[in-house]
C-alpha cells in the first residue's frame, strides 16, 4: 500500500512492538515539507459524524489510513485574557478527570444555553478550556500562554512561532484558511500580540513582515458574509485585511503579495495557470467577510455560495506556490469554520464544513503522492482543541454514549453538551518524514480505547506543544 511505510505500518496495524521500537525518534531533519492541517475545534465525534455522513462509516477518510494516529491535550496555560506573569491559576489537565462517571448537578452556562454537565467528566471536559489564540501559540511556538494571546507569552513578550524559523531557514511558508486570514489560528503562525482581537495589528504585521509566501483566507473588506458586495465601509470592514492604509497599498501591488480575490483566480493558481505579474508571494482574500460558507444565511447545509474557493482548491494553489522553493516548506491549512458551527451546534454545517476540510486533507495527500513523497513530506491533521461535546443520542443519561450512524448522506444522532470549547482529548493523524516523533513524549490512556472505541495503539496522548516539536525536529530546525 503506497500510502503507508513499513516501519509504521506495524503501529497502526497494533502489532506487538517493543517499548524501545516504539519510542525510537526518527533521525531529526528528515522532512523537506511539513504541512500541518487544522480542523478547528473539532472533537472525535466531529471527525465521525462528517465519516458517518459521507461514507456511512469509519475509517474511510484519507488520514484515517495514516500509521501514527493518537491524541493530544489541548488546555492553555490561564485562562486569563491578559499576561499574568505568574503560574497561579494555570490550568492542570488530568486525563483520569474526564473518565470520572459521578453524577453532576453542574450546569455549563452557554451563549445559547444552559446545559447540564450531567457527570463530573462532562464537567471536566467543559471547563478550563483553550481558546483558538493559545492554543495556535501552543503549535506554532511549543509554549503554553493564556487565552487570548497570538505568539505572545505570559510575561507579555513577543514569541518565536514556526513560520520565522522556518523564513530563516530559507524555505517557504503558506498559511490559509477557510477564516478571515488574520483570524486566531492563521494568525498565531503569522504574528504576535497580546490579544487575538487586534485583528487590524495583526493583518498588518503579515503582511508587512512579507514573511509567508503564500496567505489565503476570507475577511474581504468589499463583501459581506453572504459574498455580496457591500457598501463602502467604515475603518472596521477593513480590520480583518490590516486596515484601509494596508488593502489599499495590496490592491495597488505596493507589497510583496500579489493579491487575488476571485474564484476564478484561486482556481487558476490551483492550476498553475494564474499570472503573477511579477510578484512571486500571493494574498488571497476570497470575497466574504467573515468565511468561505459557514456564515452564509440560513441554517442548512447545501446552497452553497457560489463566488467562493474551497478549501481544497486553496490548498492546491498554495502548494504550487510553496513548492517552488527548492529548500522545501511549511504549510499551515485550517478548517476554520468548523469551530463556528460546532458554537452554533449547526450539525448540518459542523459536517458540511469537516467534509471541506477532509476534501483539503486529500488535495494535500495527492500532492504528496504525486509531486514529493512521504520520505521527504510529513503530513499531521489535528485540531486546536474540541467544541459543542457531541456525543450519542443518549449521552445525557449514559456516559460517553456513542454517536449512532444513520448511514451516508444522513446525519448521524448526537447530542451537543455545550455551546463552546472543550478540554477533552483530540485526535491527531500522522503520515511522513518524521511522524513517529509524535509517539515520544505519549502517555498512555487507555479509557480512549473504552469510552471512543479507538485501537490500542491510538490510546495514548501527547500535548498540542508536542505537534510543534514534531514539526521542528521533521525539518531540522531548533528553537532558539
Ligand atoms: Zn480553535
Amino acid at each position: 500500500m503506497k500510502l503507508l511505510n513499513k516501519a509504521v505500518f506495524a503501529v497502526f496495524a497494533g502489532l506487538a512492538l517493543s517499548a524501545a521500537q516504539v519510542q525510537a525518534a526518527p533521525a531529526a531533519g528528515k522532512a523537506k515539507n511539513v504541512i500541518l492541517m487544522i480542523s478547528d475545534g473539532a472533537g472525535i465525534n466531529t471527525w465521525r459524524a462528517a465519516s458517518y455522513y459521507r461514507h456511512g462509516a469509519l475509517g474511510k477518510e484519507v488520514y484515517d489510513k495514516f500509521p501514527v494516529q493518537l491524541f493530544v491535550s489541548t488546555h492553555p496555560l490561564n485562562t486569563s485574557k491578559q499576561p499574568t506573569f505568574s503560574n497561579r491559576n494555570a490550568v492542570r489537565f488530568d486525563s483520569e478527570k474526564l473518565w470520572d462517571n459521578k453524577r453532576s448537578d453542574a450546569q455549563y452556562k452557554g451563549e445559547k444555553a444552559s446545559y447540564p454537565s450531567r457527570f463530573a467528566g462532562y464537567h471536566y471536559a467543559q471547563n478550563d478550556f483553550t481558546d483558538s489564540a493559545a492554543a495556535a501559540t501552543a503549535l506554532a511556538t511549543g509554549m503554553k500562554t493564556y487565552n487570548n494571546a497570538i505568539g505572545w507569552s505570559n510575561d507579555d513578550k513577543p514569541l518565536k512561532n514556526i513560520g520565522e524559523y522556518v523564513a530563516n531557514s530559507g524555505k517557504a511558508l503558506g498559511v490559509l484558511t477557510s477564516v478571515q486570514w488574520s483570524h486566531a489560528t492563521p494568525a498565531g503562525f503569522l504574528s504576535h500580540n497580546r490579544s487575538r482581537n487586534n485583528y487590524a495589528e495583526i493583518a498588518k504585521e503579515a503582511v508587512e513582515s512579507g514573511r509567508a509566501d503564500v496567505i489565503m483566507g476570507a475577511g474581504h473588506p468589499k463583501f459581506d458574509k453572504n459574498g455580496l458586495p457591500a457598501a463602502a465601509g467604515d475603518d472596521k470592514a477593513y480590520q480583518y485585511v490590516g486596515g484601509k492604509e494596508t488593502w489599499d497599498k495590496l490592491a495597488a501591488g505596493k507589497t510583496p503579495y500579489k493579491l487575488i480575490e476571485s474564484k476564478q483566480d484561486f482556481i487558476n493558481l490551483a492550476n498553475g495557470k494564474l499570472d503573477l505579474g511579477g510578484k512571486t508571494k500571493i494574498l488571497g482574500t476570497a470575497q466574504n467577510h467573515t468565511t468561505l460558507q459557514f456564515d452564509r444565511n440560513g441554517n442548512a447545509a447545501g446552497g452553497q455560495l457560489a463566488n467562493q474557493p474551497d478549501l481544497a482548491t486553496m490548498t492546491k494553489g498554495a502548494l504550487n506556490v510553496v513548492s517552488r522553493n527548492p529548500k522545501g516548506f511549511f504549510l499551515m491549512v485550517e478548517g476554520g469554520a468548523v469551530d463556528w458551527a460546532a458554537h452554533a451546534n449547526n450539525l448540518p454545517r459542523l459536517v458540511e464544513e469537516q467534509t471541506d476540510f477532509n476534501r483539503a486533507v486529500e488535495a494535500a495527500v495527492n500532492w504528496v503522492e504525486k509531486n514529493s513523497s512521504w520520505n521527504e513530506t510529513l503530513i499531521m491533521v489535528t485540531t486546536d482543541h474540541g467544541n459543542g461535546f457531541l456525543q450519542g443520542p443518549d449521552s445525557d443519561r449514559n456516559f460517553y454514549n456513542p454517536i449512532v450512524n444513520q448511514g451516508a448522506g444522513k446525519l448521524p444522532l448526537a447530542r451537543w453538551h455545550t455551546d463552546n470549547h472543550t478540554r477533552e482529548l483530540v485526535p491527531v493523524y500522522a503520515h511522513g518524514a518524521g511522524a513517529e516523533y509524535l509517539l515520544t513524549a505519549a502517555k498512555s490512556e487507555p479509557k480512549l480505547g473504552t469510552y471512543f472505541n479507538v485501537p490500542k495503539p491510538a490510546q495514548k496522548f501527547v500535548d498540542n506543544t508536542h505537534i510543534f516539536r514534531t514539526a521542528m525536529h521533521a525539518l531540522g530546525l531548533r528553537r532558539h
